[in-house]
């Protein structure tokens, strides 16, 4: 499947790939093999029948899943992704990527993931509502505001969400914080939606600042102009860096005099895609990842950059706005060729840390302004960077195994203190 961290390098399956990551971290920080086995392992795995009766009277039966990976540091929290490729063990990959997300910029949030195994394109919205209904329905008593708390991914949004909050609230009351990522008009907050991609900007600018580099000086190919990509693209075109290609599932287009993007963004309104887009030149993806540019934003699906192209890309930098984008057989490649990753772990936490201040918001009965979320925001990345940027230069490991190694710290940390 292409959310797979590892598609062509069988048999590692995504979850693998994760726990392939978690032990080079782990070999760092010398972690003995039972408190590798208790990290790894999820503490609950849910799957679900979820049957729903289509608008033509038929039935249909779909499989759902929630993964609860760890909940040592807090209540645990992660996206619900609807799309036709979910299964167990992708949903089982992210849930432990969400635990070292969610540690790595230090909110007090465990680790969960979820979804169904649905193309949300091929339902109507009454259609998408019954099945949304219908699973929380089988989830419900797993999930809440100090247990597991879902927010969107693929496939799902803030109108899925609001369904989702009202299901949950038919058996459990008045509780806005059980999910996040909910319309701003509907205990949503402010600066929610641009978040992750906000983060993705936010923490290109640092890399460069670190480097001694200017955005000005930079060329980025974006790969995804959904959620992420394009409010990657807006903020970054707005730090004046050059964006020369972007792309969506209907293709790649390339401007090497940079692509005008207020412009595409007006453009995908208007036509719900980049498709037809004229003022660029059409590429596909595949070349899109391959251009001579200085930085490139994986910003779709997981599993694109591989040990089939890795020797291909020319980026001296990748941020990883996609969860797993880099395969774990394509990165030691990047790293001999010394190229500077970024990882997912650290480069796509916007979303979840202002998904936290939403939940923060909701149990105070109180809301922020776009100001503070966003200087809140760079607040938590800024510290996030400095401890990974150390991590990495102390012990000259990659940005990942140090992020990875950050995170496993604090989680390790957290369940002594429990007392295991
Ligand atoms: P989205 O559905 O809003 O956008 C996905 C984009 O990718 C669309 O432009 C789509 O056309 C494009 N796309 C789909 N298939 C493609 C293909 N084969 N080649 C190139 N482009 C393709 O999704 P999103 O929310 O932007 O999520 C993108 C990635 O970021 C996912 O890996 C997701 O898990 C991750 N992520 C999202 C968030 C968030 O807050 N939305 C947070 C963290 C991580």
């Amino acid at each position: 499947m292409n959310d797979t961290l590892i598609k062509d390098e069988r048999p590692m399956t995504a979850s693998e790939a994760v726990a392939w990551y978690f032990d080079r971290a782990a070999d760092q920080l010398e972690l003995d093999p039972s408190k590798r086995e208790m990290l790894k392992m999820p503490k609950r795995e849910m799957t679900v029948e979820v049957p729903v009766e289509m608008d033509d009277g038929s039935l249909q039966t779909l499989v759902g899943f929630r993964v609860q990976h760890n909940n040592a540091r807090g209540p645990m929290k992660g996206g619900l992704r609807y799309h036709w490729e979910v299964d167990l063990d992708e949903v089982r990959a992210l849930a432990s990527l969400m635990t070292w997300k969610t540690a790595v910029v230090n909110i007090p949030y465990g680790g969960a993931k979820g979804g169904i195994c649905v193309d949300p394109r091929k339902l109507t919205r009454k259609e998408l509502q019954r099945v949304t209904r219908k699973f929380i329905d089988q989830i419900h008593e797993i999930i809440g505001p100090d247990k597991d708390i879902p927010a969107p991914d693929m496939g799902t949004n803030s109108e899925v969400m609001a369904w989702m909050r009202n299901q949950f609230e038919k058996y459990h009351g008045f509780s806005p914080a059980c999910i996040t990522g909910k319309p701003v008009e509907d205990y949503g907050a402010l600066g929610r939606e641009e978040a992750t991609g906000r983060g993705v900007g936010i923490l290109a600018f640092k890399l460069l600042n670190r480097l001694g580099r200017r955005p000005q000086d930079i060329r980025v190919a974006i790969q995804g102009f959904g959620n992420v990509g394009s409010h990657a693209a807006k903020y970054m075109h707005e730090s004046e860096f050059q964006i020369v290609a972007i792309s969506d599932v209907s293709g790649g287009y390339y401007r090497a005099d940079g692509i005008n993007i207020p412009d595409a963004l007006r453009y995908v309104i208007e036509n719900k895609s980049l498709e037809g887009y004229k003022e660029a030149d059409k590429i596909s993806n595949e070349e899109l990842l391959e251009l001579d540019v200085e930085m490139l934003i994986p910003a779709a699906l997981g599993g694109c950059i591989t040990r089939n192209n890795a020797e291909r890309i020319k980026a001296q930098f990748i941020i990883e706005g996609a969860n797993g984008p880099v395969t774990a057989g394509a990165d030691p490649i990047l790293e001999a060729k010394g190229t500077i990753v970024l990882p997912d772990i650290l480069a796509n936490a916007g979303g979840v840390t202002v998904s936290y201040f939403e939940w923060v918001q909701n149990r105070q009965y109180y809301s922020w302004d776009l100001n503070r979320v966003r200087q809140q925001l760079d607040s938590v990345l800024s510290k996030a960077f400095e401890d990974v940027w150390q991590e990495s230069t102390e012990r000259k490991v990659s940005f990942r195994t140090a992020a990875f190694m950050i995170a496993i710290r604090r989680v390790v940390r957290a369940t002594e203190l429990a007392g295991i």
